[in-house]
């Protein structure tokens, strides 16, 4: 039985890298996807290559009444919500002592900000459709600190921790909505080609991220996708501000 059979799915950053792949899966499961992207090209090109099932919203995350007209034209066009993946984020190498306060503006506003407007304008929509299941995509990153990532980390800490608010909030409300963090280690997907692009001393930069993995190589999206899947699910129905790590062993 496939096992999001009617469901309606909001993916931001459904265009590319682990919300691309999550699509693809909602919709082999029996589900439909929306993706919802600031990147219309490479957005329209996915959903149109998905069919029926699919369905493109230009998205800015940090504009809350950008949020609100997406969730609107999902509930129009496939008549609820029944699970959100926040998906959309940036990445940017800094350190407390070079990171402008332009940078850790425009991370937090991405990766965090606009997981808190996700969270609260799905909640509505949720609510109404008789609960589901949100998702937010943090990190390793989020779990530990790095040299090089400072409003990376910050971001992605937030992530974290605004996770466990939103699932003891709707548990305390009765809503039927659940919320976990899904913590990543490094995947291979456009976020992370200037990385992999860039040497560490005699070392290709893809070289060295492998070798931060136990497991002796990057993660693949379909990875990581495959355990949003299980979240999106009704299979975790006892899991909610739980934080689910996918990263090869780097952080064990
Ligand atoms: P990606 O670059 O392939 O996809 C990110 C998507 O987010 C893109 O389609 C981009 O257009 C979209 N986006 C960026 N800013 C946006 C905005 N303001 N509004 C709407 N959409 C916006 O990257 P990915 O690796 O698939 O990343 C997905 C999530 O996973 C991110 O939150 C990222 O921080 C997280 N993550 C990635 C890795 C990794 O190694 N790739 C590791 C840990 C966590």
């Amino acid at each position: 039985m496939p096992r999001l059979e009617n469901k309606v799915v909001l993916i931001s950053g459904g265009a590319s890298g682990i919300g691309a792949a999550t699509a693809r899966l909602v919709l082999r499961e029996g589900g439909k996807a929306v993706l919802a992207d600031r990147d219309e090209a490479k957005g329209k090109a996915l959903a149109d290559e998905l069919g029926a099932a699919a369905l493109f919203v230009a998205l800015d995350v940090t504009q809350e009444a950008a949020w609100q007209k997406a969730v609107a034209a999902t509930v129009a066009v496939f008549g609820g919500l029944h699970g959100l993946l926040n998906a959309a984020g940036v990445g940017v190498r800094n350190s407390i002592e070079d990171c402008t306060l332009e940078q850790y503006r425009r991370v937090n506003d991405v990766n965090a900000l606009g997981t808190f407007l996700g969270c609260k304008a799905a909640i509505a929509a949720m609510k109404q459709s008789g609960g589901g299941s949100i998702v937010n995509i943090s990190s390793v990153l989020g779990l530990r600190g790095a040299s090089w990532a400072m409003a990376y980390c910050a971001s992605k800490g937030a992530v974290r921790l605004l996770t466990k608010h939103v699932a003891l909030h709707c548990a305390q409300m009765k809503y039927n909505i659940r919320c976990n963090s899904v913590h990543p280690g490094y995947i291979d997907t456009p976020m992370i080609a200037p990385r992999l692009a860039a040497n560490v001393g005699n070392m290709s930069g893809r070289q060295w991220l492998e070798d931060l993995h136990p497991l002796g190589r990057l993660g693949r999206p379909e990875e990581v996708a495959n355990m949003i899947l299980f979240l999106l699910s009704d299979e975790s129905s006892f899991s909610t501000g739980s934080e689910f790590v996918c990263d090869g062993g780097l952080t064990a």
